[in-house]
Parts: C-alpha cells; sequence; structure tokens
C-alpha cells in the first residue's frame, strides 16, 4: 500500500511539474515531451522488474529485494523534493526505476509465498493485496496532489517519501514477525560458473548500448525524444527476445510450448489494455487540467485528483466481480474471452472521449463527468485483465522459466508504455477526436480478433482456465 501511494502519489503530480513553467514551479517542458516522459518512465519502471526477478532468485532472495528495493524508491522521491530541477528529475526516475524493479515483481510473488498451494485462503489473500495497492493508488492523488498542486511541488514528491518511509518501517518489523526465514534467501543461487557468464553477458549489454548511445552522439541525434525512442524500442524487444527463448528452448516440453503460444496471444492483448489505462496518467491527465470544468457543484477540483478514478472503480468493482465469477463457477468464460471482453471495454473507453472533442472542440472546458465516465468503463476492462492475467502467467509458465513468467507479466505493460511514448505525441487538440478514434479502433479491432481466437487459445491451454 505504501509503495503505491508513493508510486501514484508521485505519478499524479509529475506530468504537470514537467510542463508547468518555471515560474509556476514546473519544469517548462512542453506537454508533448512531458506525457512522453510519463509514458517511458512507466515503461522502464515495470521492463526493470525482470531484473528484480533475477536478483531476488539468484542474489538476495526475496525479503532483501524487496528492502533495497524500497529503499532506493524513497531516495527516488527525495531526490525530487529538493528543487534541483531536470537533473533531479532524471536521478529520480533512474532510482525509481531500479526500486520498483526490485520490489514490485518480488512483493507479488511473496504474497504467494504466504500460502501453501493447497491453502484455500490464497486468493483471499490476493484480493487483500489488491485492495491495498489500491487503497494507497487512492489516497495518494488526493493527499500527495494537494500538497504537490496547490502549495508546492517538492513539499508533494516529500509527502511520496515519506510513505514510502513508513512502509518500510513497517515491512521491516512486520516481516521479521512473520516471513519465514528461506525469504531471506535465493532459490537458486548463482554458481561460480553462471557469474562470469552473468558477467559477460551483462558487459555486452552495457557496452551495447553504450556504443548506440555513443553513435547517436556523434550523428547530433542525441536528443531527449531520441533517447525515448531507444528505451521504446528495447523495452519492446525484451518480451520479443524472451518469447524466442520459451518457444525454443529445449527445456520446454510440447505441451508447455502451446501454453506459451496461447500466452503470446493474452500478453499482446495485454499490452494492448495496458497502453490504453496507463494514458490515464498521461493523455487525461492532459485532458483533466486543459479542457474539464474544475469548478463542479462548488467544489474546486485539483487536476492530479482524477488520478483517484481509477483505484475508486477498482474498489468499487471488485465484489460485484467476486460474486460474478463465484456465482458463475464452473460456467465462467475462460481467460481469453474475458481478455476480448477487455479489450472491448477498453475501447469503449476511449470512445467516450470523442464526444466531448467533436461536440465541445479542443477549446471548450467540458464537464468532470465525461473523464468519470471514461474510466468508469476501462476500469471494467482492468478487472477483466489484471487480476486474470496475474493468475494465468504463473499457470501457464514452462517449469524451466518458472520465476522469469512474472516479470513477463509486467513487460506487457512496459511493451505498451513503450508504444505510449511514442504515440503520445501525436495527441495534439487538432488531432484529438482522430487520436482517441484511432485508439479505440485499435483496441476494439484486437478485442475482436481475439474473441474470433478464443477457441483455438483455449485448445492451447488444454485444460488451464
Ligand atoms: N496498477 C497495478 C499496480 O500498480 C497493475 C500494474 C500492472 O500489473 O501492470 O499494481
Ligand atoms: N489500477 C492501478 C493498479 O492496480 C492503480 C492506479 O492506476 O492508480 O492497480
Amino acid at each position: 500500500m505504501w509503495e503505491r501511494f508513493s508510486y501514484y502519489g508521485m505519478r499524479a503530480i509529475l506530468i504537470y511539474y514537467m510542463y508547468y513553467s518555471i515560474s509556476k514551479g514546473g519544469l517548462g517542458f512542453d506537454q508533448a515531451t512531458a506525457a512522453s516522459v510519463m509514458s517511458i518512465y512507466g515503461s522502464m519502471v515495470y521492463l526493470s522488474s525482470v531484473l528484480g526477478g533475477y536478483l531476488s532468485d539468484r542474489v538476495w532472495g526475496s525479503r532483501r529485494t524487496v528492502f533495497i528495493g524500497g529503499i532506493l524508491i524513497m531516495f527516488g522521491h527525495i531526490a525530487l523534493s529538493v528543487p534541483a530541477g531536470r537533473i533531479a528529475l532524471f536521478i529520480s526516475i533512474l532510482l525509481i526505476v531500479l526500486g520498483t524493479g526490485l520490489l514490485k515483481p518480488n512483493v507479488s510473488e511473496m504474497v504467494g509465498g504466504l500460502y501453501d498451494a493447497g491453502d484455500t485462503r490464497r486468493d483471499s489473500g490476493f484480493t487483500i493485496f489488491v485492495f491495498g495497492i489500491n487503497l494507497g493508488s487512492l489516497v495518494a492523488p488526493l493527499l500527495v496532489g494537494w500538497l504537490g498542486m496547490s502549495y508546492n511541488f517538492h513539499l508533494g514528491f516529500s509527502l511520496a517519501a515519506i510513505g514510502m518511509f513508513l512502509g518500510l518501517v513497517q515491512y521491516w518489523y512486520g516481516g521479521k514477525k512473520y516471513l519465514s526465514k528461506d525469504s531471506l534467501y535465493p532459490t537458486d543461487p548463482l554458481e561460480p560458473g553462471d557469474m562470469k557468464k552473468l558477467g559477460v553477458r551483462t558487459a555486452i549489454g552495457v557496452v551495447a548500448f553504450a556504443l548506440i548511445v555513443l553513435l547517436m552522439f556523434l550523428l547530433g541525434s542525441l536528443n531527449l525524444n531520441n533517447f525515448i525512442l531507444l528505451l521504446s524500442i528495447v523495452a519492446i524487444a525484451t518480451p520479443v527476445v524472451y518469447f524466442t527463448i520459451f518457444l525454443t528452448s529445449k527445456k520446454v516440453t510440447t505441451t508447455e510450448r502451446k501454453h506459451v503460444w496461447a500466452y503470446l496471444g493474452l500478453f499482446i492483448a495485454a499490452a494492448i489494455f495496458w497502453a490504453i489505462e496507463e494514458q490515464g496518467s498521461s493523455v487525461l491527465a492532459l485532458f483533466a487540467a486543459n479542457q474539464t470544468n474544475n469548478h463542479f457543484l462548488g467544489l474546486h477540483i485539483l487536476p492530479s485528483w482524477y488520478q483517484m478514478l481509477n483505484p475508486l472503480f477498482i474498489l468499487i468493482y471488485t465484489p460485484f466481480f467476486a460474486a460474478m465469477w463465484n456465482r458463475w463457477g464452473k460456467k465462467q468464460p475462460s481467460s481469453p474471452a474475458k481478455f476480448a471482453t477487455g479489450m472491448l471495454f477498453a475501447g469503449a473507453s476511449y470512445l467516450i472521449m470523442v464526444i466531448p472533442v467533436v461536440l465541445f472542440g479542443t477549446d471548450a472546458k467540458v464537464s468532470p463527468l465525461w473523464l468519470v465516465g471514461s474510466w468508469a468503463v476501462v476500469e471494467i476492462a482492468e478487472l477483466l485483465i489484471s487480476p486474470i492475467g496475474l493468475s494465468v502467467t504463473t499457470k501457464l509458465a514452462p517449469k524451466a522459466f518458472q520465476s522469469q513468467m512474472m516479470s513477463m507479466w509486467f513487460l506487457a505493460d512496459a511493451a505498451g508504455q513503450a508504444v505510449n511514448a511514442q504515440i503520445v505525441k501525436l495527441y495534439t487538440p487538432e488531432n484529438q477526436a482522430a487520436y482517441f478514434m484511432g485508439v479505440a479502433i485499435v483496441a476494439i479491432a484486437a478485442g475482436l480478433i481475439m474473441f474470433a481466437l478464443v477457441k483455438p487459445i483455449k485448445n492451447l491451454m488444454a485444460g488451464i482456465k
């Protein structure tokens, strides 16, 4: 809860901090660049989960990896609590990308580890976990948003740091009391031979990346936008490499390979869904500030507060979805069918946004209810995709790659946001209607294709729900 409080609190004000003029306490970026940075930042945060999963399994064990991650995150927020401009921003991004990579995949895995495989309390455990995530995400935009936007951005970021600090204190003492000693050790510790292989591979990766950056510099094309493009390519290439390895590895059996093919379909769907969901903190955040009438029913709404709608709807819908799946029991739709339905809802949430733009133009200030409606619809999609994706990911994982698969789930979000980093720049007043329409059509078309593929994907999944 506290880690998500710090993350989503920071995200709720970050875009405004980036594009507000220097006289208003911001950094003076243009809006398109600010939206693109928001996206690539989000992408890197989930891309780094690959690193976090690896370090936990092979070096530090989950409990320590999560703690180190939390410390890095806290310092990331502290970096932004001082008015040190762009440098502080980039240092903060680096720290939070690394820290969240260490924390996020492992904290999800540790929840699973609290229960034996057959324990009936397992699902309830995950429900409480998701509740905590969204509770933190709900309160943060309110408090961090209020401090950050009505007083001073750096005060807001300080509150995010304090939240992470409180989380660390509780984790330290609670962990000593309740977590098993096993979580202090890696499950598959590195052998000396592995070390060398790892060292060589890391060195090759780092040198290759540095060479590309150097080449860009020599060609005179090293600027923020091109650097973001490079990162987008890395974030999309990473899952491509993973899938290739899973599909060609000798350690994967024929049945497992079918599962991986099925997962590929779900992965692409998830990436498209996350692309839309994550635009809530970039594209819709711009809409909230530029085109929404924030004096509503006598209330003065701060633009950052709209970020509360996402977790709010999740908290409201969760009991209904739980009851619905219970009632349908064995007759409930398959995971691919839920994903396909989710994509239609995601697309519909953007169709809603076409309406005010077409009706009132881009200079008008429209009712906040348009945004409320859009979020109300996209969160139906989130509940059809996010929890199901988490659980199906572990079930479809080939044995030899069990732990890497958890990071794969976060790579779908990373890939979606890598695409966002490129397309959000097209979101300009002239293009707005076409932008919402275009993204909606892609999601809906993909949803329909997914429906056509439900049968074959179910066959590939052979028995796994
Ligand atoms: N918003 C969720 C979280 O912060 C989901 C992120 C994801 O699964 O990609 O945990
Ligand atoms: N819905 C997001 C995540 O579950 C939270 C957010 O975007 O505020 O959990």
